[in-house]
């Protein structure tokens, strides 16, 4: 068997090709995730790809096959994330894959008003809740992030359920309690006893099919929709919410960015203080906050 002249398989070639192959598949952003490709297939970070591009290193054959085959896995829309099997979320790198919704960047700012509320608990051993948590990305950095809490998270897919056990032991948190139920009802030994809830549940409505296929066809469906305005969750979150916390206790409510007003006006009808709205990285309304009665 003939080698692959080394001219046809350097990184800047083979880059320049899976750019195209990505931008003609409709890809967000072909250029960064086709360096990420590359350095999962090599085991490395992305900044070592940008040397190798710059170097013009060569790919041996194996290394070229397995960046082609993962290469078709992106360009026929997999999430980059279920391909390299893991997604930054904060500090952390959590494990992800089918069954279960990629956390996004949007959703660390939702944390980081979870995290805010929790710090400013004047207790010894504060406890928060995340519902619907997931690959445990909220909870988790709760947990994480403030060490001296106590976090309970919720989830009621199984396979999701799976992945964010998953976490807990990849993470090593050991101040953080995972349960498979329905938010609903699954946490209601703790009524009256929880200072901060957060939750980024489903809210999108039932007709409103996500644009990108990344989403359509490899987030679990019961991570997105919740009924004709999708706001059906979170009315029954506020209930919860009552439920479980305290005067003075927060909750944190990421959502879609047209859904800010319709939540305070949930919200405070309910009997929740000083709802407020507030925005993520890119100025769009993501994450609204009250405080308990
Ligand atoms: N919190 C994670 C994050 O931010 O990445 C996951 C968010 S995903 C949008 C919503 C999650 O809520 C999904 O994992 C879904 O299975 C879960 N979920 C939906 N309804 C639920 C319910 N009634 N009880 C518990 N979990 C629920
Ligand atoms: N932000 C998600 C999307 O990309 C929706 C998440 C949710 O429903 N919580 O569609």
């Amino acid at each position: 068997m003939t080698e692959q002249p080394a001219s046809d398989a350097t990184v800047p070639v083979v880059l320049a090709n899976a750019r195209q192959t990505l931008a003609e598949a409709g890809v967000a952003d072909p250029g960064v995730d086709a360096t990420l490709l590359l350095a999962h297939v090599l085991g490395t970070s992305r900044g070592d790809i940008q040397l190798k591009e710059s170097l013009g290193y060569s790919l041996t054959s194996d290394e070229g096959e397995a960046f082609a085959a993962v290469l078709s896995r992106r360009a026929a829309r997999e999430p980059l994330q279920h391909i390299t099997g893991t997604a930054p979320f904060r500090y952390m790198e959590l494990l992800v894959g089918p069954g279960v919704f990629v956390p996004r960047p949007e959703t660390e700012i939702v944390a980081q008003y979870a995290i805010d509320a929790l710090w400013a608990v004047a207790n010894p051993a504060p406890v928060a809740v995340d519902l619907g948590t997931g690959s445990g990305a909220i909870a988790l950095a709760m947990a994480t992030e403030v060490p001296h809490s106590r976090v309970i998270a919720v989830e009621r897919s199984v396979d999701a359920h799976a992945w964010a056990a998953k976490n807990v032991a990849h993470v090593g948190a050991t101040n953080m309690e995972l349960r498979n139920g329905d938010f609903a009802s699954a946490l209601d030994d703790l009524a009256g006893t929880v200072a901060v809830i957060a939750s980024n549940p489903p809210y999108v409505p039932a007709e409103a099919i996500p644009r990108d296929l990344e989403v359509r066809l490899y987030d679990p469906k019961e991570a997105l929709y919740s009924g004709a305005d999708g706001l059906d969750d979170i009315r029954v979150i506020s209930g919860v919410g009552l439920r479980l916390g305290y005067p003075g206790s927060s909750i944190v409510l990421e959502h879609g960015e047209w859904q800010g007003a319709d939540i305070r006006e949930i919200l405070t009808a309910d009997g929740w203080m000083s709802a407020a709205t507030h925005q993520d990285l890119t100025m769009r309304d993501r994450v609204t906050t009250a405080v308990h009665p």
